[in-house]
This record gives C-alpha cells, structure tokens and sequence, in this order.
C-alpha cells in the first residue's frame, strides 16, 4: 500500500509524524508499506508558490490513500483567495473524487468528563456523520459580489445539488447504517430550500433499496438542536456540504476534544483522505505538546475504510484505548491533578501498547 504523506502546518508536521511512526511499527512486523512525503497548504505556497503543487497532487492521485495533517496558519491570512492554504484542500478533495466524508463522533469513556455536557448525556456516545463533500453552496456557480442599481455591494452564492450526487452520497449512508445499527437520519431543510426537498425526495428514492435501514429526516436547526438535547438517539447521519460542515463540528464539541477525532473523505472506490478534524492549532505549534491521537485514529480508518483491513483498525483504536486508561493525557485532554505528556510521549505510548497487545 502506498501512503501519500502530507504533514502540512502549524502542528501538522509534529502530529503527523507520531502516525509516521505507527505505520513504521506495522512495516517492522512485515506489513507492505510505502510512504512519500509532500507538501501541502501553506507549506505547498512556500515550496511552489501553490496550496496544492502539480507534484503533491500527482502523488496523491498515485497513492492508495493520503493522510494529511493540517493547514492554514497566520502567516499565510493575507494571501489571496487561490494561493491561500484552504484552498489546497478543496481542491484535493475535489481532484481526487472525494464526495463523502466521514466524521465519527466518540466519547470514550475516560474522557466522559471533557465534554461540555453532562456525562451522561454523552458518555457511550458514538455517531457517524456522513457529510458531502464536492458540491453545495461552496462549489455552485454563480458566485461573487456584485453592485447593486442603487450603488449597494451584494454577495451572493448559489446553493446546488443534482440528483445523481444526492444518490451517491445516500448511497454510502445506507450502506454504513447497514454496518452499524441500520438506522439512517437525513438532514435538510425541506422546509424552505428547494434544493433541500430534492434531497428529501431522492435519498426517500434511495431508501427502497435499503429495506433493512430505518429511515428518518430531521430539519438541520432541530438537528441542531437535538445534538445537544439528545445526542445518543443519533447512529448515521447523513446531509449536505453546509449543514454537514456546522454539524459535525458541532458534534465533535460532545466529545470534549477536538484533539481525539479522525475523520476520513472517500471517493466511489473507498479511496480516501484520512486526518484530524482539528487546524494547525498555530498557538501551540512548534512546542511538541499537540495531541496526535485524532490523526493516529485517522490511520485506523484508513485501514478499515480503504485496506479492508479491520484488524488493524482494531489494533490501533484497542492501542489508543489502551493508553487513555494508562492514564496517558496530552495537554488538551488532561484533567484536573493529571500531569500531561507530549505528542513524542504519546506517540510513544501508543506503539508501546501496539507491541504489547494482541495483533
Ligand atoms: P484549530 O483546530 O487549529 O485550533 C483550535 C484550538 O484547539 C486551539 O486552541 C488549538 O491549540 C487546539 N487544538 C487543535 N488541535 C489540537 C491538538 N491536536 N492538540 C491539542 N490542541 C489542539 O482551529 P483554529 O485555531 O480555528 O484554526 C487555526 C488554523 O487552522 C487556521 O489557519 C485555520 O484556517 C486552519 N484550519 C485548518 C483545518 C484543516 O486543515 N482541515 C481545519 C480547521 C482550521
């Protein structure tokens, strides 16, 4: 298998070396692993004057699947539009194909504590959200500002969906509810949004071939709503760009840190995108006490999503566990009275726990 490595900014390169050294430990027990590194973000405009240079995406499209740090960071806030680090994500996510992405939402048990709700509103918690990736409001045309006949400025973007990229998208929420416990929420805003009541109307034709999948739509602001209200009635989740981008934000907040959830974007042939859903945490980069657990979970997906290897995935999430229960804490997770490690440390602990398990 090879891995298109993109360490990017800010905490980036730190994290997503800690992953390096997990996929090391399995190519030491005999696993067939390459790795190639390139530069991404704002670190791709430092090397190429380009977010997403011509040789990063092209080993990218090489690759059977890419794991990526973060981008963006101070430095780079003045740039214009094209050149700016962001930018180097849509486009890879759009180059390569990768129309869904999976966004788990888990509190694990020791950390129950961490979130901002009550622990036992979230504690056991354990959602997938499912969020489109290439179309919506962020890619539809027309776009941009305009003046207005009487001399106002106007800003204007066109919310857009065709029923084939709805399908799709559907298509994989089925399929993932059916691995889980086969009940699978829609969420839009049928209620006002045209595009919205095609949505509705599509994934309800998609459903016929998921006889075995309850079915349920939920309008996005009571979705909103329920997140925190009630979170655990939730398994799948599957929506739109937009109101996936503000809801699985929002859900990974119910888990207390942002420094422990992975997330993946896949294409139709499960090839994906693996990294953390958190930035390049700027305020701490560069002092070795960044969390690298969410971008080492990142690589379980990886094996479960595109390796088809579960046994793996297993091992690593059984490793993480592992070290939770330890009592190993990174700044970002540690509570009162618990003395913090760092991302070296934790990278430690986590190939420590790997060696000693069972495979
Ligand atoms: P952020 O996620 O980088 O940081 C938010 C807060 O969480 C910070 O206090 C940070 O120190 C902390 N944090 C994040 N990851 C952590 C980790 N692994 N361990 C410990 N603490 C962690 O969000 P932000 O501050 O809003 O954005 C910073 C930069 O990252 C911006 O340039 C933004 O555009 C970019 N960004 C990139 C991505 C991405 O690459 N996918 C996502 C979001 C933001």
């Amino acid at each position: 298998m090879k891995i298109a490595v993109l360490p990017g900014d800010g905490i980036g390169p730190e994290i997503v070396q800690q992953a390096v050294r997990v996929l090391q430990h399995f190519a030491s027990e005999g696993a067939s692993l390459e790795m190639e590194t390139a530069p991404i973000g704002g670190a791709g405009y430092d090397a190429a004057g380009d977010p997403l240079p011509e040789g990063t995406l092209k080993l990218a499209k090489q690759a059977d699947a890419v794991l990526l740090g973060a981008v963006g960071g101070p430095k780079y806030d003045t740039l214009p539009r094209p050149v700016r680090p962001e930018q180097g994500l849509l486009r890879i996510r759009k180059e390569l194909g990768l129309f869904t992405n999976l966004r788990p939402a888990m509190v694990y048990e020791e950390l129950a504590g961490a979130s901002s709700l009550r622990p036992e509103l979230v504690a056991g918690l354990d959602i997938m959200i499912l969020r489109e990736l290439t179309g919506d409001i962020y890619f539809g045309e027309p776009r941009g500002r305009r003046t207005t006949a009487s001399g106002e400025r106007e800003g204007f973007d066109t919310m857009k969906y065709s029923e084939s990229e709805i399908a799709r998208i559907a298509r994989v929420g089925f399929a993932i509810a059916r691995k889980r416990s086969r009940k699978l929420c829609s969420v839009d805003k049928a209620n006002v949004l045209d595009t919205s009541i095609l949505w509705r109307e599509v994934v309800n034709e998609v459903a016929k071939d998921f006889p075995d999948v309850e079915l349920s739509h939920m309008y996005v602001d009571n979705a909103a709503m329920q997140l925190v209200r009630a979170p655990k009635q939730f398994d799948v989740i599957v929506t739109g760009n937009m109101f996936g981008d503000i809801l699985s934000d929002e859900a990974s907040m119910l888990t207390g840190s942002i420094g422990m959830l992975p997330s993946a974007s896949l294409d139709s042939a499960s090839k994906g995108l693996y990294e953390p859903i958190h930035g390049s945490a700027p305020d701490i980069a560069g002092k070795g006490v960044a969390n690298p657990l969410a971008t080492i979970l990142s690589l379980s997906m990886m094996f479960r999503y595109s390796f088809n290897d579960n046994n793996t995935a297993d091992r690593i999430e059984r490793a993480v566990r592992q070290v939770l229960k330890d009592g190993k804490r990174t700044v970002d997770i540690a509570g009162p009275g618990q003395t913090a490690i760092g991302t070296l440390q934790m990278g430690d602990a986590v190939i420590a726990a790997l060696a000693g398990g069972h495979r």
